[in-house]
This record gives C-alpha cells, sequence and structure tokens, in this order.
C-alpha cells in the first residue's frame, strides 16, 4: 500500500453546477445490494475464490419478511413490514442491528446483512452476518407504539432468534431501550432468561460497560493506528466529522482529548466551522439545546460542500451512506478518510479518491467496534461474568488495531487499496470456514 501525497484541492464549482452533478451522480448510484456485489466480486478475483463459494456468498442464506400489526394510541391498527435477513452464518451465530426507518426496504437489509459477514470476519470475531428492519417513522410514535412495535416485530422474527442461532443488537433509531423490550419478548416466548439473545442491552440486564460509545471507541484506535501506520503526528492535526450522533459526538471528544484539531462538525441542520477547534462539551451542550449544531456561537456556519474541502488530515463521515459522492470526492480535502458509517463512500467516489492517493479505511473495519463490544457482551452474557470498563475498552483496542493490521498487511501484499484488501480478507476468511466444514448433506 503506498502512503498519501495528497494534491491540491480542485477550485470549488458554482453551486448549480455542483448540484447539477450531485443530481446525475445519484442516479446513476447503484442498488446497495448491487454495490455489495461488485465489492464481492472484486473480492472473488483477488484471491481466486471458488466459484461455488463464491455463488453461495452472493445469495443471502435466508430472507424473512413479516407483516407486523401494531395497535396505535388511538385504537386503529397499523401494519408495518419488517425484515430479519441471513447472509451466511458458517463463522458463528447471525449477527445484526435491527433498524427502525421509513426507507428500509428488502435489498438494504441484504446489503447491510452481507457487510455484517465480513465486517465480524475482517475484525476476526465468531459470527455470521444479519441485519434487520422495519420500515416505520419512530420520530411519529408513541412510547407505547414503539414498544409494542418492537415486542410484535421481534415474535414475528423469533424462529430466527437464539443466542446460538441470531443475536440482534442496536442500529439506526434503536436502543438500549429498545433491546430491552426485545429481550423481554424472547424471554417470555422461549421461558429462558438467555441474556446472549440479543446485545446493546442496558446495563441492568447484563450489558457490556463501553458499549454505547463502543464504535466511536474503534474508530479512534483505527484513526491513531493509521496515524502511526502513515507517520502523522495525531497532536495538532484537523479532522472535520460528518454527523454528531451516537458515533459522532463521542468521537469528537476523543479525537480532541487526543490534540486533534476538529476544525469543523456538520449535521443534518448544517455545518460549523473553527479554525482553532471547536469545543466539543460546547457543542454538544448546544446539540442538546437546540438539536442541531447549527447556530453554534463558538463556530462559524458553512455549508456541508464547503466542510468536505477544508483541507485537513482526518475525515470522518459519520452520518449517511453515500455521504461522499463523485462530488464531494474530487475536491475532499483530507488526507485520510475513516469511514464511521455504513457504506459513506459510492463505488465512483472511492476510485476517484484512490486516484488522489487518499488513504480511506473502509467501514467494514472502521466501524467495527460496535460488533466487537457486542461479541464482548455475548461472550459475558453466556458466561456469565462481567468485564471491568477498562478490559472490555483494553480488548477492544487491540482487536481493532489487530484488524487494521490484517487489513495493512492484505494491502500490501495484493497491492491493493485497504477496502478491496478488507473484502479480501472477510471473504478469504468466511471461505476458508465454509470450505472446512464442506457441503450438507
Ligand atoms: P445517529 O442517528 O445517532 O446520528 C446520525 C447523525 O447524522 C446526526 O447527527 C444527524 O443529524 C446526522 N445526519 C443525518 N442526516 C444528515 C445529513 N444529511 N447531513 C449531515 N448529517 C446528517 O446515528 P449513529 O448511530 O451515530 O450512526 C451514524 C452512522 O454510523 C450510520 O451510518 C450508522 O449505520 C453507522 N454505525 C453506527 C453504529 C453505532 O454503534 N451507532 C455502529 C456501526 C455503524
Amino acid at each position: 500500500m503506498s502512503t498519501t501525497a495528497t494534491r491540491h484541492v480542485s477550485p470549488e464549482p458554482a453551486a448549480s453546477a455542483a448540484s447539477e452533478r450531485r443530481t446525475a451522480e445519484s442516479a446513476r448510484r447503484r442498488a446497495p445490494w448491487t454495490a455489495i456485489l461488485e465489492r464481492l466480486d472484486d473480492a472473488a478475483d483477488l484471491i481466486g475464490l471458488d466459484p461455488y463459494v463464491h455463488r453461495m456468498l452472493r445469495t443471502p442464506k435466508r430472507i424473512l419478511e413479516v407483516s407486523v400489526p401494531v395497535r396505535m394510541d388511538d385504537g386503529h391498527i397499523e401494519v408495518f413490514k419488517g425484515w430479519r435477513v441471513h447472509h451466511d452464518t458458517t463463522r458463528g451465530p447471525a449477527k445484526g442491528g435491527i433498524r427502525f426507518h421509513p426507507a428500509v426496504d428488502a435489498e438494504e437489509v441484504s446489503a447491510l446483512a452481507a457487510s455484517m459477514s465480513l465486517k465480524c470476519s475482517v475484525v476476526d470475531i465468531p459470527f455470521g452476518g444479519a441485519k434487520g428492519g422495519v420500515r416505520c417513522d419512530p420520530a411519529q410514535l408513541s412510547i407505547r407504539e414503539l414498544e409494542r412495535l418492537t415486542r410484535r416485530y421481534a415474535w414475528e422474527i423469533m424462529p430466527l432468534l437464539g443466542q446460538d442461532k441470531d443475536v440482534p443488537a442496536p442500529d439506526v433509531n434503536t436502543d438500549g431501550r429498545v433491546m430491552a423490550w426485545f429481550y423481554d419478548t424472547v424471554a417470555m416466548a422461549t421461558g429462558e432468561a438467555a441474556p446472549g439473545s440479543v446485545t446493546g442491552k442496558p446495563l441492568a440486564l447484563g450489558g457490556t460497560k463501553g458499549h454505547a460509545s463502543a464504535t466511536s471507541a474503534g474508530v479512534f484506535s483505527i484513526t491513531g493506528a493509521v496515524f502511526s501506520e502513515l507517520d502523522m503526528p495525531v497532536d495538532g492535526a484537523r479532522a472535520v466529522v460528518q454527523g454528531f450522533g451516537k458515533v459522532g459526538s463521542p468521537l469528537v471528544r476523543r479525537l480532541d482529548g487526543a490534540g486533534m484539531r476538529v476544525v469543523a462538525v456538520s449535521d443534518v441542520g448544517g455545518a460549523v466551522y473553527n479554525g482553532e477547534g471547536l469545543d466539543p462539551e460546547d457543542l454538544a451542550d448546544h446539540v442538546a439545546l437546540t438539536g442541531s449544531v447549527r447556530g453554534f456561537v463558538g463556530g462559524e456556519g458553512i455549508t456541508q460542500d464547503e466542510m468536505w474541502k477544508l483541507p485537513c488530515e482526518l475525515a470522518v463521515p459519520a452520518a449517511l451512506d453515500n455521504a461522499i459522492d463523485e462530488c464531494v470526492a474530487e475536491s475532499i480535502g483530507a488526507k485520510v478518510i475513516v469511514e464511521a458509517a455504513n457504506c459513506p463512500t459510492t463505488t465512483e467516489a472511492d476510485s476517484i479518491m484512490q486516484g488522489r492517493d487518499i488513504v480511506v479505511v473502509p467501514d467494514i473495519l472502521a466501524n467495527a467496534g460496535g460488533v466487537t463490544a457486542s461479541y464482548f457482551e455475548w461472550a459475558q452474557s453466556r458466561q456469565p461474568y462481567a468485564w471491568g470498563e477498562e478490559l472490555a475498552s483494553e480488548q477492544l483496542r487491540r482487536r481493532m488495531e489487530a484488524g487494521l493490521s490484517a487489513v495493512w498487511g492484505k494491502a500490501d501484499a495484493l497491492g491493493v487499496s485497504l477496502r478491496r484488501a478488507a473484502f479480501a480478507l472477510g471473504v478469504e476468511r468466511i471461505a476458508e470456514a465454509i470450505v472446512a466444514r464442506g457441503l450438507f448433506p
């Protein structure tokens, strides 16, 4: 793997031209499952994958579509659609989050499940890949409606669940409270207290210390390790972060604590800039009060496009999929990108950034801290024996650094980008397990 040699940022295009290009780009944007298949096919070519294993990985193991009828507070019954997908379970029980979102569909859930298979493989934890979702807008639901929706969805996908079969966790718009309802529903239905059947639970139910901030802790460990590989000092380095939610907010605090200057942060409401570095605590207080980083007095308002163009050492997309498209990639000012969000970079943008010698740490490695902490929680729940916070965070750091080292080694061996290497490594480990188990019957 070659190291970075950042080139000059290209001149800013006129706003209307940029938005026209963005529209054209999004029209060409690949569907999530197609994007995963392209990366899988590339990995198969790189490692000379056995064609039958390749065909197996191109097809999810199972897709369960369910109807989720829920009695709303006014008495009428709403019927939601939900899915649980297992992509591959050769290396262990299916593992993956549950998201509640209006845009969820079977294809998106399948792509995210495949990503989970690869993620678990890259950080070498004994799980297969799964994902689940319900198409709904949680912002429009009362707490009681949300609880009934969670419990009925859990009931509908119950045939797949179990601590040795399929272990759900939180994802977009779900949290420890939703996981507690989920766990209780599984326990009531099976008559068993099996805390290993769900992760991301509150501490009172056997959650692991540090789970809530494990993804940001993992992104932070990876950032430190990449900077060290590239001989770039962390102290004084400039960072921009898109997203100030469950991942972005604690990450900004960690980066600031390590001596980085987080010069810009954006969220759904806008972006703020301060060349001296934004104060993470003041920013968090402002967001808690107003709901957005917009209007923060400790910085000046800028657009998100302007934020991406800022010259800096690190950019972390921690919000949306496809946030870095061709347009952003051509002018992004960062030398290193660490993908905290799932699928934040389009395929075209990836090629552009490779051409610009920007080092991109792919999502399936960079944001694996969450599932790694889930693995720790599952292991503790199975024992049952609770680890202290220090042990949990030390184990997490080690796992993430080992993941980076394995991917970096693969990239060097194959002469490819970290993303292509991560996919190659992930597929290779799953393939090894498939071949070792043989084909049933
Ligand atoms: P979150 O909902 O807590 O926060 C999302 C943030 O993104 C918010 O600040 C929101 O305002 C911002 N955002 C939304 N739309 C935006 C837009 N158009 N422009 C700029 N900002 C926008 O979500 P999260 O849990 O922090 O997850 C962020 C990303 O990380 C997602 O892609 C998620 O799949 C991924 N991820 C999260 C975890 C986890 O442990 N939470 C684990 C792995 C991956």
